[in-house]
């Protein structure tokens, strides 16, 4: 597979160059030149394949010869130290939860994809990457908690100065060893405005800097592998609709593309907050982004999902084609919360406000065709979200162990202004 930017037909790259790039140089995102036809892969999986064996097998029909299955084994199994679990909840009525990696959210399987697959391609060429990262909060522990003990690799945090929480702060800052954490005396602008001065900054051509965003899509291709891997566990009962928290639309956007391989997904729901775009450009047809609400599902308050240019790609920017395989719903924080109490009422199951909102598309979506079944993502854990679990339900979520202890671990942050000379410094004194 080779991957071309999102605005131009220029020269097809290698998976690796699209993963050291990031952003394609057209400023557009890289994506599938061609979508290969795997159908015949897809019926011959057997039904209890596990989840890093579809995603070995997977990853090398996808990428080699560049990744061939020895690689891609020692990828996955460096990369996926958890599983997704699949839980009925009614007959018509499943859940997937992807938050049971170390940030406790979905987005550790991409970050940590990433990173394996970063991490054996230097050393196969002998080479190393220091990966420089901005957060406001959730995105730099993934990427935190990835990166960590990989080899030929080094992590370089810009998080701002008390705007993300004791907790976020604890994850990014307790890890050490090759993830360094700055804290900057600004705000996220200015993090990421520091980040970028870097990349075109001359004192730092001879540092080997790159970046892990989101739109990387190193991240984007292994979450195709658990809408694969459910519909494996789940086919046997007949057909059934995904339903996808959404944000940046890149969860989304990987389902898609599973199904462009092969996967015998017709129709996925969208669920967003009442950052709504995506929802209202499906009814009327005009795309118009605009900016952004705070709301109780925080991770999904994005005015203008960067992925809808992948969208436009795979859909040739036809509507009706958009309509053919999404429908979307717009879920607010009233509501959020009404789903969040309801559930936990009927079911004893407490979910995260990201997951309510996928929760309540599922049953609107359900009211339109009673005779489906569906499976709704599960992006996080609900003890990420303690205070508005607490709120909805009065009930305070356990975090797991391992996360419960970073409380207590020492932070290590070294503070920096929000100057960029101050950061190439840094980096300078560090890595030269
Ligand atoms: C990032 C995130 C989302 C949204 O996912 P996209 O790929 O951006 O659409 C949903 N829920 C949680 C918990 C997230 O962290």
């Amino acid at each position: 597979m080779k991957f071309v930017s999102t605005r131009s037909s220029g020269k097809p790259v290698s998976f690796t160059e699209a993963i050291f790039t990031g952003l394609a140089p057209d400023g557009g995102l890289y994506h599938p030149e061609a979508m290969p036809d795997l159908n015949d892969y897809f019926w011959n999986l057997p039904d209890e394949i596990s989840f890093n064996e579809l995603a070995s097998n997977f990853t090398s029909a996808l990428l080699s010869p560049e990744i061939d299955l020895t690689i891609a084994r020692r990828i996955v199994q460096d990369a996926f130290t958890f599983s997704p679990i699949l839980k009925e909840v009614r007959d018509d009525f499943s859940i997937l939860e992807l938050f049971h990696g170390p940030s406790l959210a979905f987005k550790d399987f991409g970050a940590s994809f990433l990173a394996s697959a970063m991490s054996h391609l230097l050393g196969k060429r002998g080479e190393r990457a220091i990966i420089l990262t901005a957060t406001s909060g959730d995105t730099g522990g993934a990427v935190a908690q990835a990166f960590h003990r990989k080899a030929n690799i080094d992590v370089v945090i810009l998080y701002p100065s008390g705007r993300v929480s004791s907790f976020q702060e604890k994850q990014l800052t307790t890890i050490g060893g090759n993830v360094s954490a700055l804290k900057v005396h600004g705000g996220f602008d200015d993090c990421q405005k520091m980040v970028k001065a870097s990349f075109s900054d001359s004192r730092l051509k001879k540092l080997p800097l790159t970046s892990a965003n989101s739109i990387n899509i190193g991240r984007l291709i292994p979450q195709a592998f658990y809408y694969i891997w459910a519909w494996t566990q789940m086919r046997s009962k007949g057909a059934f609709t995904f339903v996808v928290p959404s944000g940046n639309f890149g969860n989304l956007t990987a389902g898609l593309y599973a199904a462009a391989w092969g996967l015998p997904a017709g129709l996925f729901v969208a669920a967003t907050n009442v950052n709504d775009v995506v929802p209202k450009f499906l009814l009327s047809g005009k795309y118009r982004p605009k900016s952004s609400v705070a709301t109780y599902s925080n991770a999904m308050d994005v005015g203008s999902p960067s992925n809808y240019e992948r969208l436009e790609k795979l859909f040739s920017s036809n509507i009706v084609s958009f309509r053919q395989h999404i429908k979307a719903w717009s879920i607010n924080d009233e509501i959020t919360l009404e789903t969040m109490s309801r559930v936990y009422k009927h079911y004893g199951y407490l979910c995260c406000p990201h997951t309510a909102v996928g929760w309540k598309a599922a049953e609107l979506f359900k009211e339109q065709y009673p005779n489906s079944r569906v499976l709704v993502l599960s992006t996080a854990h609900p003890g990420k979200f303690l205070d508005v679990v607490k709120k909805a339900t009065g009930v305070v979520p356990n975090l797991p162990k391992t996360s419960a202890n970073i409380m207590r671990k020492k932070k290590i942050a070294h503070s920096v202004s929000h100057y960029d000379e101050d950061l190439a410094e840094w980096l300078i004194q560090n890595f030269k």
